[in-house]
């Protein structure tokens, strides 16, 4: 009960008080160790959080495990598998560090994967098991992809879960990528997912619903397309990051439709791709601050986003979509944008979303992507 409610977290350290108060100081050290007192803090675990940014620059991972605290109990971890360039005939001396600083081109950097592995095995077993990593660094495009991401398994063995988050179409980021674009429809990606699903590697895909700054009435470009990528691979456990909305993808109309003409609203296509029994595999995260400002914008959208939460608990993740932070705070400034949505959740809905959904997810990766290696890798750890 005492993981639903921060009130009620804080009077149990109020009781730990008193106890100490009552029963000397030996007795409070055993009452302050118990592992339950640590957990009962815990607001949230990360499933969208990026260690380094999109010049693979960010904090350790034993930095980062020492600002997770005692407030975030397990973290996704995973780069940006894009790297800016710093083009000098484009920005001189400035240094751009975000793509959005700079019109020189972004490209893979699949040595993401090396670093946050390095980073991960630098850890103690308890600080590894806080957190989950995630390959990033391949092109989405190429139909040699697979063979990155079962090199960085047979190298870095015991260590990764799953695959993303990597994008296939993002405002401005794609058409910044060098070379040919990712599309949902290239066998390249079929044949990633075809992986996934059978290592058990857990899937964070980005994918923006619609193009840009888009007015019209229609269906959301991508939407079919999406639809039938997850439908055709089942195996597969796919998170659609940020529910298809991005920085300039906004949900089309918020107030539910009232003509038959007009297309439906992003809460409708979001409960249609719920209810489909084709589509059991695919889940959505609420991530990125960018998008908690639609969820935000009104009471009424905050009560329609909270109803479809409630009415599918066990199919939202909440992640912060954080990049390289310098300390706490910018993850749990992510997390109470939400607080009004999270108010309306049932305790059982709001827990599903902050944590069980993310350990269920992950903990049945870890297991399926460890058993995959045992089988395959002719040296897997331990
Ligand atoms: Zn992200």
């Amino acid at each position: 009960m005492a993981e639903n409610e921060g009130g009620h977290r804080r009077r149990g350290g109020v009781g730990l008080i008193l106890a100490a108060a009552l029963f000397g100081a030996s007795l409070a050290i055993v009452l302050w160790s118990r592992p339950a007192a640590a957990e009962s803090s815990v607001l949230f675990n990360d499933e969208h959080f990026h260690l380094t940014n999109y010049i693979q620059k960010g904090p350790t991972a034993k930095q980062y495990v020492a600002m997770m605290g005692d407030k975030i109990g397990r973290s996704a971890l995973f780069g940006i598998p894009l790297q800016q360039t710093w083009a000098y005939e484009n920005s001189g001396d400035f240094a751009p560090t975000y793509y959005l600083e700079s019109d020189a081109p972004l490209y893979y950097y699949s040595f993401t994967d090396a670093v946050i592995a390095t980073e991960y095995l630098s850890l103690t077993p308890q600080e590894r098991a806080r957190l989950d990593p995630m390959i990033t660094g391949f092109n989405p495009a190429d139909m040699y992809a697979v063979d990155h991401i079962r090199r960085v398994l047979a190298t870095f063995p015991g260590v990764f879960e799953g695959i993303g988050e990597f994008s296939i179409h993002k405002e401005f980021v794609s058409a910044k990528v060098a070379g040919n674009k990712a599309s949902l429809i290239n066998p390249a990606l079929d044949r990633i997912f075809d992986f996934a699903g059978e290592a058990g590697l857990l899937v964070i895909l980005h994918c923006d619903i619609d193009t840009p700054f888009d007015k019209g009435d229609r269906e959301p470009i991508y939407l079919t397309q999406m639809r039938a990528l997850i439908r055709r691979h089942p195996a597969a456990t796919i998170i659609w990051a940020h529910t298809g909305l991005g920085r300039v993808v906004a949900p089309k109309g918020q107030q539910a439709t009232t003509t038959p003409v007009r297309n439906k609203n992003h809460i409708e296509i979001l409960d249609e791709l719920l209810e489909d029994s084709s589509l059991k595999n695919l889940y959505f995260d609420i991530s990125w601050d960018e998008v908690a400002k639609y969820a935000i914008s009104s009471p009424g959208t905050e009560k329609r986003i909270a109803d479809l939460l409630n009415k599918y608990p066990s199919r939202f993740l909440f992640g912060t979509d954080v990049v390289a932070p310098q300390d706490q705070s910018a993850q749990l400034r992510v997390f109470h944008l939400w607080d009004p949505v999270f108010a309306l959740l049932t305790p059982e809905a709001s827990l599903d979303i902050r944590k069980k959904n993310y350990e269920r997810l992950f903990d049945a990766a870890r297991i399926h992507v460890r058993a995959w290696e045992k089988k395959n890798l002719s040296n897997p750890s331990p």
